[in-house]
């Protein structure tokens, strides 16, 4: 039977599958507008602190953003709980593909025969896992970057997504105050991903061959796009690991070497990853 578009998606629940970093950040901004939201976690202390979280930040959130909070939120450790009558399942697991590949088929097998199927994988596009659901038309990423601080989502076809599928995701986002954008063709990397990449590579470059300091790159963002947030100040909040791994990755794919590896080893030896550890390219986050 081929999937058919989702009904009364406005009364029905959405489940989120993984409530770590992401997964509870995207609950909280559906149940900040008043979804019943569904958090799945394998983990059960996991899916308590994702619910806790939740419910901590809304009052804030809702006085800043204008949400409500009066969305149900629900924590499980039993899918089957979590995914009934869900019109939208948006997983959230470790960036693993043999994982997310049964996390999808478990998906395909137990959601809404309606449902849609939508991953957040920052770096495996929805084709990767299209084997493992018998009808990929119900499938998409939807990449979400940090809420509530980014309220951006980057929507991406596995190939075989059903346009109504996409319309109707975009339009539910807007009205959960996300910014959903289109990715038109399949990507590695997401749009601003993409974007990101070639600017953190290049402000790395200046400073690793000693043309600038990374204060001076920082204020020339600063000063020139009006920037809060400065290329070396995201990096130490994105983690310098995490840069180098990232790095790593879109290097092995172009088949190139990463050349930026060892000036960020410098600092990584250190332990100097970033805001996490209270030093990195700066030292004032302690
Ligand atoms: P995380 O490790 O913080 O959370 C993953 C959660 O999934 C954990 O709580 C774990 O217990 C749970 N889990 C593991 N196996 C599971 C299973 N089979 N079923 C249900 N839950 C399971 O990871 P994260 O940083 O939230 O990343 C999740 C996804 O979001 C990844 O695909 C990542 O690429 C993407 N992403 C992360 C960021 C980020 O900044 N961290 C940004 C954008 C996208």
């Amino acid at each position: 039977m081929s999937f058919t578009l989702p009904t009364h998606v406005d009364t029905r629940p959405l489940a989120v599958i993984g409530g770590g970093t992401l997964g509870r950040r995207i609950a909280l901004m559906l149940a900040l507008h008043g979804a019943d939201v569904r958090v799945y976690d394998t983990a059960r202390a996991t899916a308590d602190t994702a619910a806790a979280f939740v419910q901590a930040a809304r009052p804030d959130l809702a006085a800043a953003l204008g949400g409500t909070t009066n969305g149900a939120l629900t924590a499980s450790t039993d899918l089957r709980t979590a995914l009934d009558n869900a019109w939208l399942v948006i997983e959230a697991v470790p960036e693993k593909l043999a994982l997310k590949k049964q996390v999808f088929a478990d998906l395909d097998r137990h959601a809404a025969p309606d449902a849609i199927l939508a991953s957040n994988s920052s770096s495996f596009p929805t084709s990767a896992f299209r084997d493992s659901v018998a009808d990929p038309a119900r499938l998409l990423n939807t990449h979400f970057y940090m809420p509530p601080q980014a309220r951006s989502v980057e929507l991406m076809s596995s190939g075989a997504t059903a346009d109504a599928v996409i319309e109707l995701v975009s339009a539910e986002f807007s009205r959960y105050h996300l910014l959903p954008h289109i990715v038109r063709k399949e990507s590695t990397g997401f749009i601003f991903n993409r974007i990101w990449a070639a600017i953190k590579r290049e402000a790395l470059s200046v400073v690793a061959d000693g043309i600038a300091d990374p204060a001076d790159v920082d204020a020339l963002f600063a000063d020139l796009f009006r920037a809060e947030l400065t290329p070396f100040r995201f990096m130490d909040q994105v983690g310098l690991d995490v840069v180098r791994d990232i790095e790593d990755h879109y290097a092995a794919i172009a088949g190139r070497e990463n050349t930026l590896a060892p000036f960020l080893r410098s600092y990584i030896e250190q332990g100097r990853l970033g805001v996490k550890t209270g030093r990195g390219i700066y030292d004032d986050y302690a």
